[in-house]
């Protein structure tokens, strides 16, 4: 078997991985590279839009009430800049460190920002509710676009978005879910612009976190993660 990043195909482990999720127990087979280490599944299943139901965690945004909805305003408040006493204390509470790492890049109110595998708009919504103003997201598995006047949510993949000049562009946990890394990271690269940033959230997989968990690592999430880097395998792609 094939590795999709380094092209080895010697000495791969293939190994069954359980859908956990949602406790249907279907049943995967992936690979371990030997060479990259990199996790991927050996095949993506035609249905794979069937593990992502309507209650997947990111298609599902109840609304918070006022109260709740304004704590976490003020948390992810202080996560971006880093200002507010009492957004302060609640963020201690309750960490949001990717929310923080996204302050940290001193994005402008007017900055063109595109989310990758947005679902309905976890993360739109939250840097909308911090006042930037002009978000897009993409995602093939939303049942329908979300359109209003700040946000634009389509439902298909990057490579099918024809809108380019983003200043920022973030994938949140969602390359993993994406078979071909190499392809996706050059579109985002296309449509970037010219000192635009591209930022990446996903699980990498160790050899300490492998050797403790192995199919049994909740990062492994199958079958609707389909790739897990390690470091090298992540140097290998190239790009
Ligand atoms: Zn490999």
């Amino acid at each position: 078997m094939i590795c999709k990043i380094c092209g080895n195909t010697k000495d791969n482990k293939v190994f069954k991985a359980k859908e956990m999720m949602f406790g249907t127990g279907d049943c995967f087979d992936y690979i371990e590279c030997s060479n990259c280490g990199c996790l991927q599944i050996s095949q993506v299943p035609d249905n794979l839009g069937d593990y992502y139901p309507k209650n997947y965690s990111s298609h599902n945004l109840s609304k918070p009430n006022f109260i709740k909805g304004y704590i976490i305003r003020k948390r992810d408040s202080y996560a971006f800049f880093k200002k507010s006493i009492l957004g302060k204390y609640i963020y201690q509470k309750r960490p949001n460190e990717f929310l923080s790492a996204l302050g940290d890049v001193h994005m402008d109110f007017n900055s063109k920002i595109l989310d990758v595998g947005s679902g309905t708009g976890y993360l739109v919504n939250k840097v909308e509710n911090q006042g930037y103003k002009n978000l897009w997201g993409v995602d093939p598995f939303i049942e329908s676009n979300i359109i209003r006047e700040n946000v634009k949510i389509l439902k298909k993949p990057i490579k099918e978005l024809d809108e380019d000049n983003f200043d920022y562009i973030i994938f949140n946990h969602s390359l993993e879910h994406i078979e071909d890394h190499l392809e996706n990271i050059r579109k985002a690269s296309q449509i970037l612009s010219n000192d635009g940033t591209i930022v990446i959230a996903m699980p990498v997989k160790s050899d300490y976190i492998w050797n403790l968990y192995h199919e049994n690592w909740v990062q492994l999430d199958a079958p609707r993660h389909v790739l897990i880097h390690s470091l090298k395998s992540f140097d290998t792609l190239g790009w």
